[in-house]
């Protein structure tokens, strides 16, 4: 509203003056005009402001009627609401959103439109708004009257006096139902993605896996075949042992794929019995030197003879084993492995460093996928399932497992599996 009591006040003031002059003046027609001149431009002055004044007032109307159609209009829904969150004021689409007619709505609590399982939750947003006396959001499940609740999302504001001091809430409610569903579709569309790629890439792993064991032992066993009379019996036996090393790696490759699978199905057998870490350790370094390949590269330490805890022999078979068994394929030089055994508090802490190509940091976030293996494994094979089980297995044992790898300085996986009786039981 525009103060028109300073014009009014000035105009009276003026007025006055000219009264007082009129009375003092000894009838001097060119004071007399003068008097006249400056009464008229006061009135003039006046009227304008009036005018103005009047413009202003419509404007301000007219930007009322705006505001008020986009209230009783929209399809969101409006409250104004106490600090308590009693309903003042409802628009439109607020009464058809809680199926209820305004008159209804007005003087009763929100809150007894919240889904009951969500009621506490909103009290204490509720509160918060209160004591924070800032704007917040967030998602609640409504219950319409006579309806099934949906999932809605809370926009509420402070509203304030000339003193700002709290006075009510401002409430815009929308129906998220439509957003959620179409985010569940898409979530199980990038699943179905995730799937077929995986089933892609398994196809791809595996018959290019197999490929190559398939050749050697048909190639072998053609030589056998044709040539048994004219090939000495050491040739014979490199022929051999070319087909049973290749029916190995068959089968170790099949083996890989069932204990992933049963792992994803949350099937893996779980069966924990006191294990002494320390000679598990020993003695799976001793077999895996047995192997001639690896040539007694793994360097084994260990700060206590005695860490005992709950494990599965057979997956903390699987975790170390082919943990080490990548730090010795992956360091084609035949640089040494250190692994190391350690007690700190309530955990072994397993560390397995080796010195050779390094994982590429784009690789190390996808380390644990199945079938993934990365860019700079060059021909050194293998079918990026061992860490995918080995990261199922931790799991199984409440452990964590985490890695840190710099390219051609090497890479360390640390494991720490807590030694008391709380590993998860199937
Ligand atoms: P793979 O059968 O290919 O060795 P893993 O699941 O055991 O499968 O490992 C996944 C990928 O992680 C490997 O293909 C390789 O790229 C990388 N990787 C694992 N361990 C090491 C390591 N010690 N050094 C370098 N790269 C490694």
């Amino acid at each position: 509203m525009i103060n028109l009591n300073k014009p009014i006040q000035l105009s009276q003031q003026r007025l006055e003056s000219f009264l007082n002059r009129i009375n003092q003046a000894t009838v001097n027609p060119e004071i007399l005009s003068t008097i006249l001149e400056e009464f008229s431009i006061t009135l003039e002055e006046f009227d304008q402001q009036q005018q103005e004044s009047v413009t202003r007032n419509n404007a301000s109307d007219s930007e009322l009627q705006h505001y008020r159609e986009l209230f009783e209009c929209t399809s969101e829904a409006y409250f104004v609401t106490n600090l308590t969150g009693e309903i003042h004021t409802a628009n439109p689409a607020a009464s058809i959103m809680l199926n209820i007619s305004p008159t209804y709505l007005i003087g009763k609590p929100l809150t007894v439109f919240v889904a009951e399982s969500h009621r506490k939750a909103f009290r204490n947003q509720l509160q918060q708004v209160r004591t924070s006396s800032q704007s917040m959001g967030w998602d609640v499940q409504l219950q319409p009257r006579h309806r099934e609740p949906f999932p809605a999302a809370i926009a509420v504001s402070p509203i304030r006096d000339n003193h700002r001091n709290l006075t009510g809430l401002r409430w815009l409610i929308s129906d998220i139902s439509q957003r959620q569903q179409a985010e569940a579709l898409r979530q199980e569309l990038a699943e179905q993605h995730e799937l077929s790629e995986l089933k892609s890439r398994f196809l791809s792993t595996v018959s290019h896996e197999f490929r190559t064991p398939l050749t050697t032992i048909l190639s072998s066993s053609e030589m056998l075949e044709r040539y048994s009379d004219r090939l000495s019996p050491e040739r014979k036996a490199v022929h051999f042992q070319k087909i049973s090393q290749s029916v190995d790696y068959m089968t170790q490759l099949l083996e890989d794929i069932l204990i992933y699978s049963k792992a994803d199905a949350e099937k893996l057998e779980f069966n924990p019995t006191v294990v002494n870490l320390s000679e598990f350790c020993q003695t799976l370094v001793e077999d895996l030197h047995l192997e001639a390949a690896n040539q007694e590269r793994i360097q084994f330490k260990c700060n206590d003879d005695n860490i005992c805890g709950n494990f599965d022999p057979k997956l903390l078979r699987q975790i170390l084993s082919n943990l080490l068994t990548n730090a010795l394929k992956y360091s084609p030089n035949g640089e040494p492995v250190d692994f190391e055994l350690n007690r700190e508090e309530n955990q072994a802490i397993l560390l397995i460093r080796d010195r050779g190509i390094g994982i590429p940091a784009n690789d190390q976030v996808h380390l644990f996928e199945p079938f993934h293996r990365a860019q700079n494994t060059g021909t050194i094979n293998g079918t990026g399932l061992g860490l995918a089980i080995v990261k199922k297995a931790v799991d199984l044992h409440q452990g964590m497992i985490s890695v840190q790898s710099e390219i051609d300085i090497g890479t360390t996986f640390t494991v720490n599996l807590p030694l008391l009786n709380n590993a998860k039981k199937f």
